[in-house]
């Protein structure tokens, strides 16, 4: 490991210079909003209708500029404009599957770029987001964790991934925000870009606008962040969002999760395991997922997956296997499909439902742990990744 991989939330900052003017709409709370159309001036005694007005134009009709609203007097609009913007990430391009996965590059403020997937399947459609521009960890699997440079993206800019998914799907119109069964994007994951645990402000108050009922409106139970364990933010994250919570889990031992998982050496197994028992949303109905990446001859032999079933023992828990997916570069080689049979048929017989992740989009590199913004500028070696790999 090099001695400066951080297992903090250390950020390595990269330049974000944010443009002077106008300040955007999308990611502020509707308190915010309210503060701000007054500080323009906008009369005490109609602001909290501009704001109810607002809100639903832009997160239930699409709306992407003032002139659209047409219940506001063009003198109101004008005085919004003048003083207000609304902007989403710019879509620098699309890649589509042939399984119909979509992957989006997006640009931010500061030119930094991020990822996210849209994953299209029977009766739903999960959009996968990112938290962060590349990530401060370096599991040794993952491409995302290659990337050097890493800033947290804004509230907008998480809820903006949403905003300009459904408008590649075309989702405004016709939309009907109380059902969620007919919606192409249907649920989010946060399994994109970044350690959204080491993002917790925004990714909450992000999250806070998704479910808003008068705006996109997605049910609690229809969005999962996946966190590497990031033991201190657990608990939080069922008190302050209530969404899913899946852990990457990946290893059974730690000597073995230190190698794949390097946060292990801060919060290790037993550390987590105690605080995901402890989740104050633990149920039947919500159980915890545990993310496996099947790894050859790394984590994926049938002892580990009787390790496995032990150690989550009690905790109402599925458990996700995912064949690792290859990024070049990278240091390992998936599971054989029959040793991925073995050890997910140890865990079903244990009790657990234990789904093997089809890979999805992997012709665009848009499978779990494949992001990277194509234009980052410090890549790792290939001798960094390999000796973070401990190989
Ligand atoms: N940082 C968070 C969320 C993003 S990663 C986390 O680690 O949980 C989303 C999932 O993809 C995680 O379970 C991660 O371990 C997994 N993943 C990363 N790289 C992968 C790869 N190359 N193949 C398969 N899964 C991978
Ligand atoms: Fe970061 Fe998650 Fe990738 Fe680990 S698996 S490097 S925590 S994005």
């Amino acid at each position: 490991m090099k001695p400066s991989s951080p297992i903090t939330q250390d950020l390595l900052t990269i330049p974000r210079t944010l443009p002077p003017g106008p300040i955007n709409l999308i990611g502020m709370s509707r308190t915010i909003m309210h503060e701000k159309l007054l500080e323009i001036g906008t009369p005490e005694k109609q602001v909290k209708m501009r704001v109810g007005q607002i809100w639903q134009w832009i997160y239930q009709k699409g709306a992407r500029n003032f002139s659209q609203m047409t219940n506001l007097s063009k003198q109101y609009r004008e005085l919004l404009s003048n003083n207000l913007t609304i902007d989403v990430p710019q879509v620098v391009s699309k890649q589509s599957s042939k399984d119909g996965t979509r992957k989006y590059l997006l640009k931010l403020a500061g030119g930094h770029e991020v990822e996210a997937v849209y994953i299209p399947e029977e009766g739903r459609g999960t959009l996968c987001i990112s938290s962060q521009v590349g990530c401060t960890l370096t599991c040794s699997f993952c491409h995302t964790g290659t990337q050097k440079l890493v800033r947290n993206l804004t509230c907008g800019e998480i809820v903006g991934q949403i905003l300009v998914a459904r408008d590649d799907l075309d989702e405004w119109t016709n939309l009907n925000s109380a059902n969620d069964k007919t919606r192409l994007l249907s649920n989010v994951v946060l399994m994109g870009m970044g350690e959204p645990l080491y993002n917790f402000e925004n990714v909450r108050d992000a999250l806070k606008i998704v479910m808003d009922p008068e705006g996109i409106c997605l049910s609690r139970k229809r969005i999962t962040l996946s966190t590497s364990g990031v033991v201190p933010e657990i608990s939080r994250t069922a008190d302050e969002i209530g969404c899913l919570l899946a852990v990457s889990f990946h290893g059974t031992t730690d000597e073995i999760r230190d190698k794949l998982v390097p946060i292990n050496k801060k919060w290790n197994i037993e550390t987590l395991i105690t605080a995901l028992k402890d989740y104050p949303r633990l149920s039947n109905s919500e159980r915890i997922t545990f993310e496996y990446v099947m790894i050859k001859d790394v984590n994926d032999s049938e002892l580990d997956a009787l390790r496995l079933v032990k150690l989550i023992s009690g905790i109402p828990a599925k458990i996700n296997l995912i064949p690792f997916n290859e990024w070049p570069g990278s240091a390992y080689k998936r599971s054989e499909w029959s040793q991925i049979k073995k050890f997910s048929d140890i865990i079903h017989r244990a009790g657990y439902a234990s789904p093997v992740r089809t890979p999805r989009g992997e012709d665009i590199m848009a499978a779990c742990g494949q992001l990277k913004s194509e234009t980052e500028r410090q890549r790792k070696s290939k001798k960094e990744i390999s000796m973070e790999a401990g190989i």
